[in-house]
C-alpha cells in the first residue's frame, strides 16, 4: 500500500522553476509527479515495455562506434 515517493535530482518544476522539488511515484500503472514548493501535479501513463527496449538500443549504439565509449558505458551501467 505504501507508495514510495522519491525526488528526481536535477528536475526543474515547470510551474515555480525550483530545482530538486519534484517528487515522483508510480501507482496503478500511472506515474505521478508533484512539486513540493508549489501546487504542480501531473500524471502520466507508464509504458513499461518501451523503456527497457530503448535502453538496449542506446547501449548497443554506444558500443559500436568507438572503443573509448566503453568507459562511459561501464560508468553508466551500475546506476541504471
Ligand atoms: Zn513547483
Amino acid at each position: 500500500m505504501a507508495v514510495q515517493k522519491r525526488f528526481i535530482a536535477g528536475v526543474i518544476c515547470p510551474r515555480c522553476a525550483e530545482m530538486d522539488r519534484i517528487r515522483a511515484w508510480e501507482q496503478h500503472g500511472i506515474r505521478y509527479r508533484e512539486c513540493v514548493s508549489c501546487d504542480f501535479f501531473e500524471q502520466l501513463p507508464i509504458e513499461d515495455e518501451a523503456l527497457p527496449e530503448l535502453e538496449t538500443r542506446v547501449n548497443r549504439e554506444r558500443e559500436e562506434p568507438q572503443a573509448s565509449d566503453l568507459q562511459t558505458v561501464k560508468i553508466l551501467d551500475p546506476k541504471a
